[in-house]
């Protein structure tokens, strides 16, 4: 952790700078200092010079002695004058007369020396060439920096003009004093160097800083945004170019927050749409991978959305087998697929579009699924209906065309039978046209253009009105067919309810009918009335051949018939219910079934009731 800290200081323009300014700082410092340095050792040099420079009354007096004849003498004197000069800058001076020999020294303990020849070869030069030589030597056996000056002798004549070479003067000064110096002022400017340089760094640290914090904070905010948190905003520290970015980021922030909120509330909108639209909506990736599927698409292929993401739509359509995702691309056609199971029945209607870019390029694909199980459940019914229309039709028709047949061939003449074949023929026209009756009833009831007649019924009355009949009919028979009794169970609070008289009356009838005709032994038909708070339950018991479980949800379909030939035997049309359930829908109420086969059926009927109280009704009647 603290290694990638310090790797990463070094990336950083803090770092940059600071590096920048300290070498700035070093380099100018380097220049400054070696001109410095140079300017003062030749300073210093110069003033050493002058100051080991040997006076002329010297040169003057020893150039005297070397131009003597006795030499012995001049030695001595030479000694002397040499003794006498002191020079605490100058290590040795000695004196080489023009033909080489050293003649004089200031070194005591080197005295030796004089009368013998020298061997410096600068000397000999300066004597040969009759030239000054001055040279800087470092001498590494004393570890010392000397300064070697030949300076040749003139002999003066009469005139007082030097003219002639006698010998040299060598002088070998110690340096040690000016480069002491010089290096006491170099150590104290290395020394300020050191320290302007701390503070420069320092400074430089301190201004990087101040440059860096602003761009610092902005890196920050602006990780923040990529994040999706604009709640922060930068600190402007000044009006520079960096408070302008800090304004800038500012902006941006406020800016990118505008427009995500848009962009949000388009998806959510986007979403709302999708999750009340009544079709299955699926969007798919380029390779055909669930993107975006709604809840009905869900509901639909009966996949939660969770799973259904990320799958192939093929696989969720379950059409990988007919059909390539290629298929759906190229042609996109519309497919009719069953989802039907045991539980539910449905047909999807499945639209395909490509989504894509301007530049052409299919980025996807979106399946709208509509659900068409009940428009195909009416189209069934209707050519259904057709064919049992025409099959109903027929049936009559083909009966009374053989027994016409029969007539005109001859059988009209036959008292015997021409009665009873015209009373056939009678029967079945009366069917038909009743047949017919209540195929036009039924379909002005499709279309909406039944009138109904609303009016308060005492609905006791009414239903005991009707079940009187049905006693009647067995009453006036002496010799009936089949023995019924009807039993009425009612409720002893008279019920007042909206309804059609005489629709209602043709739906208790056709019960009613119902319950006799298809108890083939007679028995018990109990009738009963009752109330719940808000509705009034008419229910018709018989004790007949009740009706098969599968067929419980189909006997109010047109035409249905639990068993044709025995029904159509009794005159049933198979249209009586599927009436009576238009009706009571029509007033509001609804009609159904309980059966036990071979036991019995119970028929039932629920109408909207609200109970009145005896007031209200007078009320009602004052008021009107
Ligand atoms: P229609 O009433 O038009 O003369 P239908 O009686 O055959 O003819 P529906 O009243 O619609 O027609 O009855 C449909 C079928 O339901 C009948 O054919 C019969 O098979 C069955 N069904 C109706 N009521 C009973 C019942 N009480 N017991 C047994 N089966 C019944
Ligand atoms: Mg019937």
């Amino acid at each position: 952790m603290l290694k990638l800290k310090r790797k990463n200081f070094f990336k950083t323009i803090n770092f940059k700078i600071a590096l920048v300014f300290a070498l700035l700082l070093v380099i100018t410092l380097e220049i400054v200092g070696a001109i410095f340095v140079r300017q003062l050792e030749t300073k210093n040099l110069q003033q050493f010079k002058t100051q080991v420079q040997i006076p002329t009354y010297i040169d003057n007096s020893l150039a005297e002695q070397l131009s003597a004849n006795n030499t012995t003498k001049a030695n001595s004197q030479i000694k002397t004058i040499l003794s006498d000069y002191n020079n605490s800058n100058i290590d040795e001076i000695r004196i080489v007369d023009s033909k080489g020999t050293i003649r004089g020294t200031n070194d005591v303990n080197d005295q030796s020396i004089v009368g013998q020849k020298t061997t410096d070869r600068n000397v000999k030069n300066a004597i040969y060439n009759n030239r000054s030589y001055t040279k800087n030597t470092y001498d590494t056996q004393n570890n010392g920096r000397y300064y070697i000056s030949i300076v040749p002798l003139y002999s003066s004549n009469s005139t007082g003009n030097n003219s002639q070479l006698v010998g040299v003067l060598y002088v070998r000064a110690n340096m040690k004093s000016v480069y002491n110096t010089i290096n006491s002022i170099m150590s104290i400017f290395a020394l300020a160097s050191l320290v302007a340089m701390a503070l420069g760094l320092g400074i430089a640290i301190i201004i990087a800083r101040a440059i860096t914090r602003p761009i610092e904070e902005m890196k920050r905010q602006t990780q923040r945004i990529a994040r999706g948190d604009y709640a922060g905003q930068v600190r402007v520290y000044s009006d520079d170019e960096l408070g302008q970015l800090a304004g800038a980021i500012n902006n941006l922030s406020i800016r990118v927050e505008e427009s995500q909120e848009s962009t949000e509330a388009e998806r959510r909108r986007l979403d709302s749409v999708l999750a009340h639209m009544s079709d299955g909506v699926i969007a798919t990736d380029r390779r055909g991978n669930i993107t975006i599927i709604n809840e009905t698409a869900s509901d639909f292929v009966d996949v939660t959305a969770e799973k259904a993401i990320g799958n192939s739509i093929l696989d969720m359509l379950k059409i990988r087998d007919d059909y390539s995702l290629r298929d759906l691309i190229e042609n996109q056609d519309e497919l009719t697929l069953d989802f039907s199971s045991n539980e539910r029945d449905l047909i999807l209607n499945a639209y395909f579009s490509l989504i894509q870019r301007e530049s052409g390029f299919i980025s996807g694909l979106v399946c709208v699924l509509h659900d068409v199980t009940e428009q195909q459940k009416i189209d069934n019914d209707r050519k259904q209906f057709v064919s049992n229309v025409s099959h109903e039709l027929r049936t009559p028709l083909t009966s009374l065309r053989s027994y016409i047949e029969a007539l005109s061939d001859g059988a009209w003449k036959d008292p015997e039978v021409a009665p009873g074949f015209l009373k056939v023929t009678q029967e079945e026209t009366d069917r038909m046209i009743r047949m017919i009756n209540e195929l036009l009833s039924l379909s002005r009831m499709d279309s909406g253009t039944t009138r109904v007649d609303m009016e308060l019924v005492n609905i006791n009355e009414m239903f005991n009105y009707v079940l009187n009949r049905f006693d009647m009919i067995l009453k006036k028979d002496d010799n009936p067919a089949k023995y019924y009794t009807i039993k009425r169970e009612f409720t002893k609070r008279d019920l007042w309810v909206e309804i059609d008289t005489d629709k209602f009356t043709q739906v208790l009838d056709n019960i009613m009918n119902n319950a006799i005709k298809y108890s083939p032994d007679g028995g018990v038909v109990t009738c009963r009335l009752l109330e719940t708070h808000n509705q009034v339950i008419i229910s018709i018991s018989d004790q007949g051949l009740g009706i098969p479980r599968a067929d419980l949800t189909h006997v109010f379909d047109r035409f249905f018939r639990v068993d044709k030939a025995r029904s159509r035997a009794q005159g049933g049309t198979g249209l009586g219910l599927a009436i009576s359930k238009e009706v009571v829908q029509m007033l509001g109420g609804r009609i159904w079934v309980d059966s036990v086969e071979g036991k019995g059926s119970t028929f039932y009927i629920s109408l909207p009731y609200e109970p009145y109280e005896e007031e209200d009704l007078w009320d009602d009647d004052s008021q009107a």
